[in-house]
């Protein structure tokens, strides 16, 4: 857990969010600022910068919050379908340094744009 980072604290409780689904490994909250009506952010409760610097150690981490990500998306009701995304540094517009997924559903921004 690191000490200055908004999403340990959201992941581990210290700060209380709208949980959507939470276990050992990761919690589920809704995005503060949401981009669809369903937008909820999957976020490991140990601190990892980025997609870029999960090491193999982290297989397990990985495989696990792709599959909650499904599990989550039908427990709130996205059975037609859904967009996961791992925005990772800076060109790829990661503004929250701390590993997280978006899942978004119902009615998502066009991408690619136009
Ligand atoms: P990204 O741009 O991929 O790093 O996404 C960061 C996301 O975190 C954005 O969609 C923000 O709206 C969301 N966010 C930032 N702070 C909070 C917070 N305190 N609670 C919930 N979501 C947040
Ligand atoms: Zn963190």
């Amino acid at each position: 857990m690191a000490d200055d980072c908004i999403f340990c604290k959201l992941a581990n409780g210290e700060i209380p969010t709208d949980v959507v689904y939470e276990d050992d490994l990761i919690c589920s909250f809704k995005d503060a600022a949401p981009q669809a009506p369903v937008h909820v952010l999957i976020v490991p409760k140990k601190h990892v910068g980025s997609l870029d610097e999960c090491t193999a150690e982290d297989h397990a981490l990985l495989g696990h919050m792709l599959l909650k990500a499904s599990e989550i998306a039908g427990k709130l009701g996205l059975e037609n379908g859904y967009r996961v995304v791992i925005n990772t540094g800076e060109d790829g517009g990661q503004t929250v340094h701390h590993l997280h997924i978006h899942l978004l559903g119902k009615r998502y921004m066009e991408w690619p744009p136009g």
